[in-house]
């Protein structure tokens, strides 16, 4: 069996983060994904470098986190990111008090905002419907997420941590009531200090290997591209978050947004094409041409939704993240999760499970991911055989 201090579950943006902050306090890390990296939630989702906004006026907590995270992201990790601001877009049948409530709630966030007429709104971004009564500009960002985690996985190598793609844990061991290590399909053992669980919507399956329950509610979300640059920036319905408000530029398409219904398991459920059709009809009110625009591909993510309190529809879940010390919770010490959250987010969440995991291993050394900027994204695709986000889900749809 080899050994190492902690072996992280789970390729995703957390996993890699994680396996990079750890590396760079020193600790001996190993990280172990079942398929390629960003495989998961990571490589499935909009784009969307949040600025807050979206959730400042019911989840003021993720907010503010978004809007700290987007600014660590920009300056760690330029080539990952396009400055493309972003527009809440208030039609005529968007509830009349929402942008002001926005506006106060961005401002009560510490999210710089400014306020636009209709007029004002189109000249920024031509394609908005001309019924656009009013905007609030935000500090949007899009961000690959692919480019992201494979130069974040380099940044881990690069500091020491071994990154396993192609190999899946099947089982965490567990001697005395401990974790001590996992084991891989092919029956390899890998000893470790503590095991951390950043298998995203699988977290559950990951938790129930080392016999610890995980109730997560894994929601889907469609996301359709078409092959026109309709818009420059992001665009988002005003109104309370809902499927279908959000339209986010990608290169030469954009990426229509979402839908948030609750599957059982994350690697089998079904599609529903109403759910695109869907996105069409909340959004071509925003941006007219999406009448007669062409869909290149449509791909689907699950979301490691995690909020065992919380009742009714998922799309109201909050979307900061959870850190759970199953010695604690469980009575199983070596054993931490950390899911939820958002890829915006991710590297504070590595940050706070990597607090955890050094206490547990008594290392004292210093988070510095916040100001280290991460290696380059073209050479880090590279070494991992990824390229973007369009190109990865254009392969994944067609599968
Ligand atoms: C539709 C949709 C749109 C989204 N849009 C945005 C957005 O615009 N902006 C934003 O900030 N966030 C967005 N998110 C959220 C974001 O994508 C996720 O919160 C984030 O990517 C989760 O990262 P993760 O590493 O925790 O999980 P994942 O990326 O899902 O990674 C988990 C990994 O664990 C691996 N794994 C599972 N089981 C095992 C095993 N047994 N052994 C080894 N490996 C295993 C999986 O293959 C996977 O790669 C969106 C999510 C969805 C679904």
């Amino acid at each position: 069996m080899t050994d190492t201090d902690a072996a992280v579950v789970g390729g995703g943006a957390t996993g890699v983060a994680l396996a990079r902050d750890l590396a760079e306090r020193g600790v001996e890390t190993t990280l172990v994904e079942r398929d390629d990296l960003a495989a998961g939630a990571s490589g499935a989702m909009h784009g969307l470098l949040h600025s807050g906004a979206r959730y400042a006026v019911a989840d003021p907590e993720s907010a503010r986190a978004c809007i700290a995270e987007n600014r660590v992201v920009r300056d760690v990790a330029p080539d990952c990111v396009a400055d493309t601001g972003g527009l809440f877009v208030s039609l005529p049948a968007d509830p009349d008090d929402y942008l002001d409530r926005l506006e106060a709630a961005c401002a009560d966030c510490g999210i710089e905002t400014e306020r636009l007429t209709g007029a004002e709104a189109r000249e920024r971004e031509p394609g908005l419907s001309p019924d656009t009564e009013a905007a609030l500009a935000v500090p949007d960002a899009t961000v690959d997420p692919v480019r992201l985690v494979a130069a974040t996985a380099l940044a881990a190598e690069r500091a020491g941590a071994e990154i396993r793609t192609g190999t899946a844990v099947t089982d965490v061991l567990v001697e005395d009531g401990r974790a001590v290590g996992v084991e891989l399909d092919g029956g390899e053992r890998i000893g470790a200090e503590v095991v951390v669980n950043a298998a995203g919507a699988w977290g559950e399956q990951v938790a129930a290997l080392a016999g610890v329950p995980l109730d997560m509610t894994p929601s889907r979300g469609a996301m359709t591209v078409v092959g026109d640059a309709l818009v420059s920036g992001v665009v988002n319905r005003c109104r309370p978050k809902s499927s279908g408000d959000i339209v986010v530029p990608c290169g030469d398409a954009c990426i229509l947004g979402t839908t948030d219904v609750e599957v059982d398991d994350p690697d089998d459920f079904a599609v529903d094409d109403r759910e695109v059709a869907l996105l069409f009809e909340e959004l071509t009110p925003a941006v007219p041409a999406l009448a007669d625009a062409a869909v290149d591909h449509t791909y689907w993510g699950v979301r490691p939704l995690y909020e065992p309190d919380a009742d009714g529809d998922s799309v109201g879940f909050s979307r900061t993240f959870s850190l759970l010390d199953h010695a604690e919770r469980d009575d199983r010490p070596g054993f931490v999760s950390v899911v939820g959250g958002k890829l915006t987010t991710h590297r504070a969440m590595a940050e706070a499970a990597a607090d955890l995991v050094c206490d547990r291993l008594g290392v004292a050394a210093d988070c510095v991911t916040a100001d280290e900027p991460l290696p380059d994204a073209d050479e880090a695709t590279a070494r991992y055989g990824l390229s973007d986000l369009l190109t990865g889900t254009r392969r994944a749809s067609r599968r």
